[in-house]
């Protein structure tokens, strides 16, 4: 087996297609220096090489050594220095690479194979003591953390020592020698805390790194980022050696992070952070403030790269253009100039807010480096949410605080929180939460997955908070030196202005302002970029989308968004409101049929004018209005008052009606007298239901000669006969109300496949039914028996421990409950070929359930209006 696979110096065995095997950062190391770009060499140790770690008992491969050697071979011969050697030692990088990227939560070596003969080696090929030695005691420190697993601050203890004593406040003021004296302390105190001394064979440190950089692939906050981004423990990570270049030899070296495009707002600028004579760390670690790249963005007193290194960067703007060519895509890039000269030593597709993708995947295309269909291909369905959310009304009053970088755009309210712990566990209650901290580290990752929105006060625009902030989609202020935050006393302060944990902060990610107390918000814009690539994803999906909406707000909002009817108007919502719940309790606890019909005669003029609405604002286009199906509890009268006032309105005595609601109430309501159940024991209900609608239908109609079509839904059906008995009540008064109102519109009447009999069932239902719609919230809590109400409980355990991959109320579980729904629409078609098919559970709103839908042939998704736009761009993908 190839275990290992080179790359540069002319010999490239990867491609940038083989990320499987050779992880991203090495797939494509071997493609940027196959298409000619300045890549140290450097060979690739395979992911499979992992899974054979993990496999037998964090061991390798026999002939993994021999590979690995005959690879550093190569690497020799190209740099033309050996491993180990005294006067022209090889240095190497050894860093990881899983498949998809994982930024900052895996190890990472450099400078390794120093040692104390090799560092005077250095030292003559560099010309530069300071610089070998201060090399040399990183290498220490690294691999004293990373494999040795000492703590870092006993490293720092050792330099603030030195420090102290020779009086020097910065790093860089270090000289040679007192970089020796660290490196000397360095080894003294990993002797007594491993009991061993530092490891000085070249190739004990290399086998060391690369052990650790597999190890790492199982710690703590690695599986953490993989749960949270459905990354699959099996994959494994491959491991990267690689030829040194140093930023930090020199003020003719730098090393920087850069966007091909800014990542935040997706403009076509080159984006990012530079440092002169500096290691890759030091970038990231935010201990000096890094530089623009380009003049352009430069604020009074920077010092961008454009101008202070004009050769270098005019070549990167080259390699820039190169990569974007090549890879047709947004590149993330990590670069370093080692005496002028340039090296690449990464290149990935960068992460990015979903408004820059929306903007780059435009942009791409009306570029022509990429077809619209792929344009609609590269946005995540899921992050166009962000783009649909709020944002601070511009004329809302508020309270300046302070204001830091716009790290990661949208605004936030929510109250503050100093700790990730905590974050999870208010959020958890339901509570909105702002994290704020003085910069995060990758342990903070769940503390900002919950939070909604993250503010620090140290720490650029390619710190850890920024870079996970816009890849989760939390809005994020970063680097807000104007706060301080006390986290002993629980409180942040800025101008005199104190803000405690528990209380409330507003955050705009956009433009980096945060605010004490809430601020009002506005709706989000729908033209430009939005429209575009919307329209896109129109011409190529099949599916249709619709909405669930009752309201005639929530039907604007669904027309807004490009709703194409509505596919499920839950009447029983239609009832909520106070001025009418009182008739529907009169209705529920009427004791007779006559009882009855006077409580619906009150609610008949409501429901009528509710259909109006509804019909006026979806002209021209399908409405699916289900008939009641109230879980009974809901509608009960709880307290005292409560029965009292329906007592009153039904002319009973309090005493009967505490009764009658005892009667009433269910042991399990979701299962009890709801759906079509209640439709035929109370006939009269869905009659005046069916009424409302059909003379609402005729009304619109006879006003603008553009009847509604409407669909009517009975809900819960397990059995044929339950179809019939209620279709036939529906069908009668459509010839009562015609008959009296003189006109006549189309209508449909179909049922809701939501019960596992109806699916297995659905050929003798078809017979019966014009439309099915798959009502998949209660075919998931039947299939697995599994209550709608109660398993938030013990769900989120499921899900953690892999019993369930995913939340089946949130993404249709494709084998069991997508079982039922292909089975339900094959033997649906077989007796009626055109049977439309729709969905309306909570799933029709859901990218991955939308595919599933694209697979057995559905007709429409339904789901709730602010996820239509989801809704069609995943339909456009999944018919892709
Ligand atoms: C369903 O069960 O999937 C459905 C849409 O109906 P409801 O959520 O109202 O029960
Ligand atoms: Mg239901």
């Amino acid at each position: 087996t190839q275990w290992v696979y080179s790359f540069g110096a002319g010999r490239n065995e990867g491609r940038a297609d083989m990320r499987n095997l050779l992880g991203g950062k090495g797939a494509n190391l071997a493609e940027m220096a196959s298409i000619g770009l300045p890549v140290p060499p450097g060979f690739t140790i395979t992911t499979e090489v992992c899974t054979w770690y993990y496999q037998n008992s964090e061991s390798y491969p026999a002939d993994l050594e021999d590979q690995v050697k005959a690879g550093l071979a190569r690497v020799e011969q190209a740099v033309g220095n050996k491993f180990g050697d005294h006067h022209k030692p090889l240095l190497v990088s050894v860093r990881s690479g899983a498949r998809a990227s994982m930024p900052g939560m895996m190890d990472t070596v450099l400078n390794l194979g120093l040692n104390d003969a090799t560092v005077e080696g250095l030292v003559a090929a560099s010309g530069d003591a300071r610089f070998a030695w201060d090399s040399y005691r990183r290498f220490i420190q690294m691999f004293g953390s990373v494999v040795l697993d000492v703590d870092h601050h006993r490293f720092e203890e050792i330099i603030e020592h030195i420090k102290l004593d020779t009086g020097k406040i910065d790093d860089t003021e270090l000289t040679a020698s007192e970089w020796h004296r660290v490196v000397d302390g360095y080894k003294e105190m990993v002797r007594e805390v491993t009991g061993k001394p530092f490891p000085q064979d070249p190739w004990d440190q290399l086998w060391g790194a690369i052990g650790a950089v597999f190890g790492s692939w199982m710690n703590q906050r690695a599986i953490t980022y993989r749960r949270l981004n459905d990354i699959p423990a099996e994959w494994g990570t491959a491991v990267n050696v690689q030829a040194m270049v140093f930023g930090n030899m020199g003020d003719d070296c730098a090393t920087g992070v850069c966007f091909t495009r800014d990542p935040s707002t997706g403009e076509n600028v080159f984006y990012g952070e530079y440092l002169v004579n500096a290691q890759g760390e030091d970038v990231v670690a935010g201990i000096r403030t890094p530089q623009p790249m380009s003049k352009e963005r430069a604020k009074p007193g920077e010092k961008p790269m454009e101008e202070v290194m004009p050769g270098a960067y005019a070549e990167l703007v080259k390699v820039r253009q190169t990569l974007e060519r090549h890879y047709a895509d947004m590149q993330d890039i990590e670069f370093t100039v080692q005496s002028n000269k340039l090296y690449m030593l990464q290149t990935r597709n960068g992460k990015r807010t979903a408004a820059a993708s929306l903007k780059i995947a435009v942009d791409m295309a009306q570029e022509g480096l990429i077809d619209h269909a792929e344009a609609v291909k590269r946005v995540n369905p899921a992050a166009l949410d962000q783009l649909l959310h709020p944002t601070l009304d511009p004329k809302a009053p508020r309270k300046h605080l302070s204001k830091g970088l716009p790290a990661s755009p949208g605004a936030a309210s929510g109250i503050v929180v100093f700790s990730a712990d905590e974050a999870e566990a208010r959020a958890q209650k339901g509570e909105s939460v702002i994290l704020v901290r003085i910069e995060t580290s990758p342990e903070d990752i769940h503390g900002m997955h919950a939070a909604k929105g993250i503010l620090t006060t140290r720490g650029g625009m390619t710190s850890h908070a920024a870079v996970v902030a816009r890849g989760m989609g939390r809005p994020c202020v970063a680097g807000c030196g104007g706060v301080s935050v006390d986290y002993n006393n629980q409180v942040l302060s800025s101008g005199g202005i104190q803000v405690r944990g528990g209380e409330i902060l507003t955050i705009d990610g956009g433009t980096g302002e945060v605010f004490v107390g809430s601020v009002a918000m506005v709706e989000p814009q729908l033209s430009g970029d939005f429209a575009t690539l919307m329209g896109w994803a129109d011409e190529v999906r099949r599916l249709k989308v619709r909405a669930n909406a009752e309201t005639p707000l929530d039907a604007e909002t669904a027309r807004k968004f490009g709703a194409e009817g509505i596919g499920l108007c839950r009447t029983e919502h239609m009832f909520f409101d106070p001025e009418r719940i009182g008739a529907v309790r009169q209705m529920i606890m009427a004791e007779t049929e006559s009882g009855r019909r006077v409580a619906l005669s009150r609610l008949l003029p409501f429901q009528r004018q509710d259909f109006v609405d509804l019909f006026r604002i979806m002209t021209g286009l399908p409405v699916t209005i289900r008939l009641l199906d109230p879980p009974l509890h809901e509608f009960l009268p709880h307290t005292d008052y409560e029965i009292a006032e329906v007592a009153k309105s039904l002319g009973a005595d309090v005493d009967a009606m505490h009764r009658r609601a005892q009667e009433l109430s269910e042991a399990n309501p979701m299962l009890g007298h709801r759906g079509c159940r209640l439709g035929i024991s109370f006939p009269e209900i869905y009659e005046m239901q069916a009424r409302a609608i059909f003379e609402a239908a005729c009304q619109i109609g006879k006003e603008t000669h553009k009847a509604p079509h409407p669909e009517i839904m009975i809900p819960l059906v397990a059995t044929k006969r339950e179809l019939e008995i209620t279709r036939a009540q529906v069908d009668r008064v459509a010839q009562e109300v015609f008959a009296e109102l003189d006109y006549h519109v189309e209508y449909s009447v179909g049922t809701m496949i939501e019960l596992p009999r109806a699916a297995l069932t659905a050929d003798a239902i078809a017979e019966t039914a014009d439309f099915f719609s798959f009502g998949t919230n209660d075919l998931t809590q039947t299939t697995f028996g599994l209550s709608r109400d109660d398993a938030g409980k013990f769900l989120p355990l499921y899900v953690e421990k892999g019993i369930f991959p995913k939340d089946p109320f949130v993404s249709i579980d494709p084998d069991g409950v997508g079982a039922l729904v292909k089975i339900a629409s094959e033997k649906g078609r077989r007796v009626k070929s055109g049977l439309k098919l729709g969905i309306c559970g909570e799933h029709g709103g859901d990218p991955s359930s939308i595919t599933f839908c694209e697979s057995v042939g559905l007709d429409y998704v339904s789901c709730s209006p602010y996820r239509v736009p989801v809704a069609r761009l995943a339909a456009a993908q999944a018919a892709l």
